[in-house]
């Protein structure tokens, strides 16, 4: 049973916000509830048929796609078959660029920009409209009940650039009081920030715990390290997501806190991509986002088989994301998950090796952590940042009129603070900084790091 609150939270101060955010998320999520108990069949069907009207809206709203339907000659109101998908072009980052304003619909209201580094670091803006976040957030919410809490349970969320954290402050105060969910910096792990954590998530019992894997598993060893007992908080479950959730880490977050650790995989740009169940499966949210696994040349793959992860949205008319690459590594799963959902299995996601750094003491973190402090810095134009080895990390910058000692030193600190104190940060101001062979750019490329 719920307590009283959560009740009050999930069943009437939630919704009451997302009404007055004019999201439809409240409907989506009940239907969704409905949806997931279906057949693969009839899941399968769900999505031609929603996948028909999407494209048949692009071809009816949206000019870059307009123009695209026309010049292959492709007529969205006959596809039947989910491969049909196959004969558009992938939408990838360097298209969503040259593109920007071509791939709104005429019709889009109030869409939303967002600046991403993405799981690659790659730098990309676009636009989402109140149809697809309110899809995004049903996503969420299903899966968070999946695990037996709900929105409204007191929650500790460990997270946060300093850009996501700075924006609104004071709204975000108020909505997470009546929320009951606390943020905690995740990118400030020294020892005394960690051990101020500890203390926090002792006083709030929290139900649940959100967070990078790297992070909340930093977070336990500290505990266990210091004699902290977390396991009779009452913690019920922890979602980690944003990066590769290692074995070992999720036995250490699992074994500290007392809880289970549910993995979920999705990003800003893809969309809410899929969740772990309590029975173990990796459920796609079949309904808004159909995958693809396609080989280095771009051939889709059978089930079974590792490739890059392809993602269409289904829910994306205003600024649609078809054939979105992820840059992400995953495997169809044809199998059915024990929980009876029909909603398909993804496994075995992996982001690219380079997405990862060392810290000194073997902690495995996001290279998000390291770009993070560098995009904050106005004077900074681009970079690119090379970890050498578990001792020696090298940043290359390009600036707007040359970094004073001040900067330089800043960096460093933030630098040492994120990857051990002993590591050797070697700054180098260049004049420019090419792409890779492959033509994309990296933020991060580490040598250390494991795939
Ligand atoms: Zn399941």
């Amino acid at each position: 049973m719920p307590n009283i609150s959560t009740h009050l939270v999930s069943r009437f101060l939630f919704p009451l916000h997302e009404q007055i955010k004019k999201h439809s998320s409240v409907n989506v999520r009940k239907s969704m509830e409905n949806t997931q108990w279906f057949s693969p069949e009839e899941i399968t069907q769900l999505q031609i048929e929603r996948l028909r009207q999407l494209l048949i809206y692009a071809n009816t709203h949206v000019p870059y796609y307009q123009k695209l339907f026309a010049g292959l000659n492709f007529q969205p109101e006959k596809i039947n078959v989910l491969a049909d998908l196959q004969h558009l072009p992938f939408l990838d980052k360097p298209a969503i660029r040259a593109n920007l304003e071509a791939l709104k619909s005429n019709q889009a209201r109030h869409l939303a920009r967002f600046n991403t580094g993405g799981s690659s670091g790659e730098p990309l803006v676009f636009f989402i409209g109140k149809e697809r976040v309110s899809h995004d957030i049903a996503a969420k919410w299903r899966a968070t009940r999946w695990w037996g809490v709900d929105i409204g349970d007191p929650e500790i969320v460990v997270w946060g650039s300093p850009i996501e954290l700075g924006a609104q402050d004071a709204l975000r105060a108020v909505r997470d009081r009546l929320f009951r969910s606390k943020l905690l910096p995740a990118f400030e792990m020294s020892d005394q920030k960690v051990e101020g954590f500890l203390s926090t998530i002792c006083e709030f019992r929290p139900k649940m715990l959100f967070g990078y894997p790297s992070a909340l598993s930093h977070i336990a060893k500290h505990a266990d390290k210091t004699g902290i007992i977390m396991r009779n908080l009452g913690i019920k479950v922890a979602f980690v997501t944003s990066e590769r959730l290692y074995g070992d880490q999720r036995k250490q977050i699992s074994d500290t806190f007392g809880c289970r650790v549910a993995n979920g995989y999705g990003s800003r740009d893809a969309g809410f991509i899929a969740h772990e169940c309590p029975a173990g499966g990796m459920h796609i949210t079949a309904e808004d986002i159909i995958v693809e696994i396609v080989d280095s040349h771009g051939h889709p793959l059978p089930h079974g088989e590792s490739g890059e992860i392809v993602v269409t949205h289904l829910a994306s008319r205003d600024f649609p994301f078809i054939r979105y690459r992820t840059g992400d590594i995953g495997t169809l799963d044809d199998k059915v998950c024990d929980c009876g959902r029909g909603l398909p299995l993804i496994r075995e996601i992996q982001g690219r090796s380079t997405d990862f750094v060392v810290a000194r003491d073997g902690t495995v973190m996001h290279g998000l952590a390291l770009i993070y402090i560098l995009r904050d810095m106005p004077q900074i134009k681009t970079f690119k940042i090379i970890q050498e080895s578990i001792d020696l990390t090298h940043v290359l910058i390009v600036t707007e009129g040359g970094l004073s000692q001040v900067d330089t030193g800043q960096i460093i600190a933030l630098f040492q603070a994120r990857l051990g104190r002993g590591v050797i940060i070697k700054i180098e101001q260049v004049s420019e900084i090419s792409a890779e062979k492959s033509g994309k750019f990296r933020y991060v490329i580490s040598k250390v790091a494991a795939g």
